[in-house]
């Protein structure tokens, strides 16, 4: 097929104008990719409703109706005369008044009035399609699809119709639902006659699923219900089963080379840092340690995620496998994602290695140029055996005389693609690797978006953490709240205060930030008080400045965006103040909260919410004042977790786009996809036999490949 025939702007109904925005809100640049966006939920429109039973709450409804009367209405309300030549430009709105003989309905336009105008003349009947709303005590119909009576039911050649996500600038570029539904109709008649099915005929015998063919026509225009569900069943199938294929193929590639540096010994070094331990280990610590251990000793290399909540001890857990490196003659090094959190790590690293002979040191971007010299000699001389640093160990200037083990803490802020230069910097093989991150992911979930590594989890605290309590209030408590703020930093205490700082408003919540910071500078003035300000506007000087301030104790008060939510541990830290807390994901304020009740005083997490909360947005605070279980807290939020930007579409926080299926709600299929691309691979790991064909060229495209752990939050 020629290049530009498959070009969407040559499917009857599109042309270049709804091409381009096609491409703009879906990345749709051919009919091939447009079958492939799905209904999200399907309208039965059999049958007709009596306009005398209609009800708000219903969904969607369809009418069969008269028009009666038809009005144009000016600004305030005024009818606008309807004799020709007509002012449109003052017409604000149109009312049409609608009977099917159980009584009348108003059905208003707002937009398309003229056209609306001219089609809705009285006596004519029409088939009436939409949400019912309510205005001034009575039911409406506000923009419903319109259409001749005789169309009713032949949209889809079956009884359901579906909905297609969608979004505003779609809907003014023309591609309304009923658009949508043509388009996807002609997009099939163009596709399906040399249409590949990526999934081999032995898999599709092998699950009992539908060919592809079968389940595109069903998923858009359902034939049955049960077609439908043979339909969905198989796309979610082919989904979730690419998806683990393409994961796992990058781990049987990976356990296959026997590269790993061989690291047998537990020696003086690490014995000498266990003794001295001012405590002992959690059972969840020793048994991540006795992992890590085996994946050392295995010949393979190590490429693990560490998962632990924040304060489970995951830093110790790094130490002493630094410390196993370092009893079989390998250098270390410890990548933080900011400059604070590297300089913290470093000092507590170094005080557990006070007992043992290793050299620590610290390379982060304001590292001198002398200090550099040092380091870059230490490091290729082999005195240094465990760096600790920022991004700025990545620089080529970087080299090591035998790195063994790389450690990457806060995962979700570095690439892959990061975490495969670290492999260039040793002596040939890779080190190992152990990413450690504190968003608690589900663990099946982890299992699965992590399929090229191996997955720990500590999931036992140390002894001795209190409880942080979890208050949520209204902004009508501020003064209360400054109240209680007061007398903590009068018993020495310091406090958080956060705000939300999300991408696409950029600008407003900056103001609300720098508002929220003057309304705290002034209800906490000076000299008493010190407050410090950080956010993503500011230079990384700046940030890292008053960050510092902050964890040294010069400032009392932190108010931020959510810059702080990596990382760094201010053990004197007792208030956690969170505002337009309903804006925040559950997994978010997890973090933030994580942040507080680290030392010996009872803590407090006072989520602000506005006003205005959404119901959703009200369960998700209920559930952080009910439960501190990061793995509770992340498994509800995988459940809640509602539309992205655009309507209808899921889980736009995953590394992963796919288009049917849920990984949050999929869980049976997903473990059965996950042992069947297992079984599959088992056989032909490289997926070289012909009949699997299919299956590498669809994976060749590229949908199905992680290559950014940063979308996880
Ligand atoms: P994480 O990095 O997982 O958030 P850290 O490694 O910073 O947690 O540990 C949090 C705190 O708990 C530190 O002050 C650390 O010294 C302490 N800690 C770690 N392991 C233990 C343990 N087994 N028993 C008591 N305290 C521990
Ligand atoms: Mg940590």
């Amino acid at each position: 097929m020629a290049e530009s025939a498959g070009d969407i702007k040559y499917l009857p109904g599109v042309g270049p104008k709804r091409a381009e925005l096609l491409k703009k809100e879906f990345d749709i640049a051919t009919p091939e990719d447009l079958i492939r966006i799905y209904p999200f939920r399907y309208i039965d429109r059999t049958g007709f409703q009596r306009i005398a039973d209609l009800r708000p709450d219903l969904a969607y409804v369809q009418i069969l109706g008269q028009v009666v009367s038809a009005t144009l209405l000016g600004p305030s309300g005024a009818v606008v005369d309807p004799t020709p030549p007509i002012k449109f430009q003052a017409v604000k709105r149109l009312s049409v008044m609608v009977t099917d003989g159980s009584g009348t309905l108003e059905v208003v336009f707002f937009k398309g009035i003229r056209w609306n105008w001219q089609h809705l003349r009285p006596g004519e009947r029409f088939v009436f399609f939409g949400k019912p709303s309510v205005f001034n005590d009575r039911i409406n119909l506000v923009h419903p699809e319109v259409d001749a009576p005789q169309a009713a039911g032949t949209m889809g050649q079956g009884t359901l119709t579906g909905v297609y996500p969608s979004s505003e600038a779609l809907k003014n570029g023309g591609i309304t639902g009923k658009v949508m539904c043509k388009l996807q109709a002609a997009a099939l008649e163009a596709c399906l006659p040399t249409l590949v099915d990526p999934l081999p005929d032995y898999v599709l015998h092998d699950k009992g699923l539908v060919p592809l063919a079968f389940a595109l026509r069903n998923i858009h225009f359902p034939k049955s219900a049960d077609a439908l569900q043979k339909a969905i069943r198989r796309l979610k199938f082919e989904e979730l089963f690419l998806l683990q294929l393409s994961l796992l193929k990058q781990k049987y590639i990976r356990s296959r080379a026997d590269n790993g540096l061989p690291m047998p010994k537990v020696g003086a070094e690490f014995n000498a840092c266990y003794d001295a331990l001012p405590y002992s280990l959690t059972g969840a610590q020793k048994r991540v340690i006795k992992e890590i251990r085996t994946d050392l000793t295995g010949g393979r290399q190590m490429n693990r995620l560490l998962q632990g909540d924040v304060g489970s001890g995951k830093t110790m857990v790094a130490v002493l496998s630094c410390l196993l490196a370092a009893d079989n003659g390998y250098q270390s090094c410890i990548m933080a994602p900011t400059e604070v959190l590297a300089r913290q790590h470093y000092a507590n690293i170094c005080r557990y290695l006070a007992p043992t002979k290793v050299r620590c040191a610290l390379l982060t971007g304001s590292s001198t140029q002398r200090e550099r010299r040092e380091i870059h000699a230490g490091l290729q001389d082999g005195s240094i055996g465990i760096i600790v640093g920022t991004h700025a160990l990545l620089e080529d200037n970087v080299l090591f005389q035998r790195l063994g083990l790389a450690v990457i803490d806060e995962q979700h802020r570095f690439g892959v693609d990061q975490r495969a230069r670290l492999w260039d910097k040793g002596p040939g093989a890779p080190p190992h690797v152990l990413v450690m991150t504190a968003t608690p992911i589900p663990r099946t979930l982890a299992m699965t978006l992590y399929g090229d590594l191996d997955v720990s989890v500590i999931d036992e605290m140390p002894p001795g953490r209190k409880p942080v309590q979890t208050l949520l209030i209204t902004p009508s408590r501020k003064a209360a709240l400054y109240k209680f703020m007061r007398e903590e930093i009068a018993r020495g205490r310091q406090v958080f205060v956060v705000y939300p700082l999300i991408f696409e408003s950029e600008k407003t919540d900056l103001k609300n930030l720098e508002q929220g910071y003057e309304e705290i500078v002034n209800a906490f003035p000076l000299p008493d008080y010190k407050v410090a300000i950080v956010h993503g506007q500011q230079t990384s000087e700046q940030k890292e400045f008053n960050m510092a301030a902050f964890v040294a104790g010069r400032a009392q008060i932190l108010v931020s965006t959510t810059v702080i939510e990596v990382g760094v541990d201010v053990p004197n830290a007792s208030v956690m103040v969170i505002e337009s807390a309903q804006r925040f994901g559950l997994s978010q304020l997890h973090q933030l909260r994580g942040r507080v009740g680290r030392g010996a005083e009872k803590s407090y997490c006072v989520l602000v919410r506005d006003y205005k909360t959404s119901r959703e947005a009200l369960q998700r605070l209920e559930l952080m004042c009910r439960t501190e279980d990061g793995f509770e807290i992340a498994e509800e939020d995988m459940k809640m977790r509602g539309p992205g930007d655009l309507e209808g579409t899921q889980q736009s926080g995953l590394p992963v786009r796919l288009g049917i299926a849920s990984l949050a709600r999929d869980g049976i299929l997903l473990s059965e996809a996950r042992e069947y691309a297992e079984q599959v691979l088992a056989t032909d790991p490289t997926l070289s036999h012909p009949l699997n064909t299919p299956l590498t060229r669809e994976l060749r495209k590229g949908r199905y490949e992680v290559h950014d752990y940063s979308k996880i939050s």
